[in-house]
């Protein structure tokens, strides 16, 4: 049970005001009423700071069980209950901006589904999960879960799906495989590769996953298919100083050591796989084929390091900050570029290779950020 269950903190009284708290009144005058939330109609007071909303105690209690058994205890407390404007008043120990979500969300004026997970939107999304948990508003609750799950998806197909839909979107810039060239240096490699990047769209400022995490983590959340996507997601931007703010400074101290050691191994993992060409024998060649296809296969794999260690922006991983769709991508090459000198059958099998390599990633990643 949440704290906000217990009767809420006893308005501090002025002395000169004694004789009208006797009678269960006290002087109003420093209350503004809120401009939308102060209901005519209304049968019930909520202060918070110096507002008042004024509200409809069947309907807040019907939504809100914490509220409910605020005004029940409210009521059937010993001293004179206090009035302000003709209406009962209870106190909630709540900032104006907190108590006008909470009540947006009664009375159906804040939409989860419009939430788009935007930079802007974080302080919006925190004061309405706060408020829905500690006011156990739970088809609230229910909606921002699903939310963040259908934003960051637990299963590895949502994963893909939603990562071609932000390329659509402009939020995530597309995948660009460039080639370091032979013999060249990693500077002379990020220039190029600086050009390229001008022709993508420019992102747009999504919210850090951090703070998804650290409002789950905050509500008690230890659920392994939440919280994993959202600690890759956070590998997965960029760390910038400027572009995300000071983020991952919001994650619990225990949750930041496991976003740095997750990370550590994705890139080992990731790194040792694109630079190992894999063995004939473990990919399953057909007889014969190791001396027909397997040069052409191991050449084309060579290219594989430069992309997993050399990527588009330049620095080593920052594309591959997501190498699980980096593991994608090798797959759409070789679907849509298949090498002249490796036959369709060993191509099947590279092909197999790189989405087995994505799917050993995905299914890790729990175990990378000890979530599992
Ligand atoms: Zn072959």
């Amino acid at each position: 049970m949440s704290d906000a269950a217990q009767p809420p903190r006893k308005r501090s009284r002025q002395p000169h005001l004694e004789d009208d708290a006797e009678l269960g009144r006290y002087d109003d005058s420093a209350f503004v009423e809120h401009p939308s939330l102060y209901y005519d109609d209304g049968n019930v007071n909520l202060s918070c700071e110096n507002t008042l909303f004024r509200v409809h105690r069947s309907i807040v209690s019907k939504h809100s069980p914490v509220l409910c058994d605020i005004l029940t205890s409210n009521e059937h407390e010993d001293r004179k209950p206090d009035i302000l404007r003709g209406c009962l008043d209870v106190p909630l120990d709540e900032t104006k901006e907190d108590a006008e979500v909470l009540l947006k969300i009664v009375y159906n004026d804040f939409r989860v589904e419009s939430l788009k997970f935007a930079a802007s939107e974080l302080s919006l999304l925190s004061s309405a999960f706060r408020m829905a948990t500690k006011y156990r508003i739970e088809p609230t609750l229910t909606e921002i879960y699903t939310r963040i799950q259908d934003r960051w998806p637990s299963v590895l197909d949502q994963h893909y799906k939603r990562s071609t839909i932000e390329k659509t979107l402009g939020v995530r810039r597309p995948l660009i495989f460039v080639r370091r060239p032979p013999g060249d240096s990693l500077r002379a490699a990020t220039s190029t590769v600086a050009k390229g990047r001008n022709d993508v769209p420019q992102a747009t400022t999504s919210m850090h996953p951090a703070h998804i995490i650290a409002l789950l983590r905050e509500a008690g959340c230890n659920d392994s298919s939440l919280l994993t996507p959202l600690f890759y997601a956070s590998t997965c931007m960029s760390t910038r100083v400027g572009e995300h703010g000071r983020a991952l400074e919001v994650l619990p101290p225990t949750d930041f050591a496991r976003y740095v050691r997750g990370q550590e191994r994705i890139r080992s993992y990731h790194t040792r796989v694109a630079v190992l060409v894999p063995v004939a024998d473990t990919l399953g060649l057909p007889d014969g084929h190791v001396n027909q296809c397997f040069p052409a296969i191991k050449s084309f794999w060579a290219t594989l390091a430069d992309v997993g260690v050399y990527s588009n922006t330049g620095e080593i991983f920052a594309t591959e900050r997501d190498p699980v769709e980096a593991w994608a991508a090798v797959r759409l090459r070789l679907v849509a570029a298949p090498r002249p000198q490796i036959c369709g059958e060993c191509n099947q099998r590279l092909i197999s290779r790189a989405d087995s390599i994505g799917q050993v990633l995905w299914s890790n990643l729990p175990a990378f950020f000890e979530l599992g």
